[in-house]
């Protein structure tokens, strides 16, 4: 089967079937998709949990939000989606707050009532410390966003606990993310679209699979399978074009030094209570709690509440399931998940970027996704690298 593949995978999620879906039913290309877990889907794999049938997002909580109308149409070949708008609280001083920052969270913080434009002039007068400068870190970045006060209430040591690295050199764009509001609206995301694959995130991956039984070409998927272990594998390269979407300082056996990573504990418990914490995500914002969130699936998908063929949604179950994170520094052997945006690391970056080019032009092998990449991607930011890399290497002629 390896040697009869026309383009070769290494990693089952997002990335990996990206490219295989195109390859094979656009170009009728045979596709052998390997992964060293024994699912796919990658980090955006959920199962269900085998006591209650609730579904768990097996590395940590995913939601899909999308602006991008090209990967929104793309999605929607393969799954349908549930009206799911998200919701995060946030704990401080034993007080629950709701996030992202909004009209709600300053009234509530400084026990007041203000009007939109009477909290802008606060806020602004709390962030003059920064005003006039553009931010060139994350300190900077949401002191003028929210001041300094909201800063260290709710980033400050949430943002220590979950990067372990100071404010002060880590990349703005990483809070930037979070909106800033001058209304009561508390949806977490300002995305167009919003929702949760309806029957699950692996089916959802599984129908891009199964898409591929119609056309002339081919996907056939191998797990349990690590590329580093099969020297049959291997010996392709430069053979058989070759997409790697693991981590781009493992290709190249950290030639140029480890890239750093964020991993983490995700601590499943089931609880013995109908509904342990009333929402889906609820942040801690201090440094008592050891764990930056907790996760209770059950809130993920109300749609499933009070049906009968749900039993484990439903108000009086008497069981929950919920995840705590705790973030750790990567070492090798953990899987990484984030990447750790700061300057050092790009510069890094930029030296395995140089190898992956000769990689491609020596060894016909290609890199991409949130590991491949080094990028602290979200689901719909590598579907659209996937669908734009897959125009650009078919124009290129590297599947060829
Ligand atoms: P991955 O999903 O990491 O897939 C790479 C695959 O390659 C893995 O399955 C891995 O096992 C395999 N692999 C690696 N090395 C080898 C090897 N040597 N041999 C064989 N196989 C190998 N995005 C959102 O949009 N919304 C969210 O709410 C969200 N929450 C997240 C929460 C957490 C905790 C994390 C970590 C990420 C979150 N994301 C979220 C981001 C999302 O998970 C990623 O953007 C996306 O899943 C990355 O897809 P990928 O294909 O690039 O990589
Ligand atoms: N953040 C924070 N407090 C919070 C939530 C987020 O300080 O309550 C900061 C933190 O630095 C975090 C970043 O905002 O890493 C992005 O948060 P998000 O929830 O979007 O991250 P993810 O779900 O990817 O971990």
């Amino acid at each position: 089967m390896e040697n009869k593949c026309d383009l070769l995978i290494v990693g089952a999620g997002i990335f990996g079937l990206t490219i295989a879906e195109r390859a094979a039913n656009e170009l009728g290309k045979n596709v052998l998709v390997i992964d060293k877990r024994n699912h796919i889907g990658g980090n955006a794999y959920s199962e269900f949990d085998k006591d209650t049938n609730i579904e768990v997002h097996k590395y940590g909580a995913h939601l899909f939000h999308t602006s991008n109308q090209t990967v929104w149409d793309y999605v929607n070949k393969f799954t349908k989606f549930t009206d799911y708008v998200h919701k995060v609280y946030t704990t401080h001083n034993n007080e629950v707050f709701p996030l992202p920052i909004n009209l709600g969270t300053i009234n509530q913080f400084f026990h007041a009532a203000y009007t939109p434009s009477e909290a802008r002039d606060l806020i602004k007068q709390q962030a003059a410390e920064v005003a006039g400068i553009e931010p060139t870190n994350l300190k900077e970045q949401g002191i003028s966003l929210i001041g300094k006060p909201l800063f260290e209430a709710f980033i400050m040591n949430y943002t220590s606990k979950q990067w372990q690295t100071p404010a002060e050199e880590l990349d703005p764009s990483i809070i930037k993310r979070l909106p800033v509001r001058y209304t009561y609206n508390n949806n977490y995301f300002a995305n167009t679209y919003e929702g949760l694959p309806l029957d699950g995130y692996e089916k959802w991956f599984q129908n891009m699979i199964d898409s591929a039984k119609e056309g002339k070409g081919s996907i056939s998927i191998k797990l349990d399978t690590d590329y580093f272990d099969s020297p049959e594998l291997q010996s392709l390269k430069g053979v058989v074009p070759t997409l790697f979407t693991g981590a781009i300082d493992r290709y190249f056996d950290y030639s140029e030094g480890e890239l750093p990573w964020r991993s983490l504990d995700l601590v499943r418990e089931i609880v013995d209570t109908d509904d342990f914490q009333g929402c889906p995500v609820m942040n801690y914002a201090d440094l008592d709690a050891k764990w930056t969130r907790i996760h209770e699936f059950k809130h993920f998908h109300p749609e499933r509440w009070g049906k009968d063929e749900w039993p484990g949604y439903s108000e009086n179950f008497g069981k929950t399931v919920i995840v705590r994170e705790y973030s750790k520094t990567w070492k090798q052997g953990d899987e990484p998940y984030y990447p750790v945006n700061t300057p050092e690391t790009r510069e890094l970056f930029a030296k395995y970027k140089k190898l992956a080019e000769a990689e491609k032009n020596e060894n016909k092998v290609i890199f991409g996704g949130r590991l491949g990449e080094y990028a602290y991607y979200d689901m719909d930011n590598v579907f659209a690298s996937a669908l734009n890399k897959f125009e650009e290497y078919k124009t290129d002629g590297f599947f060829a």
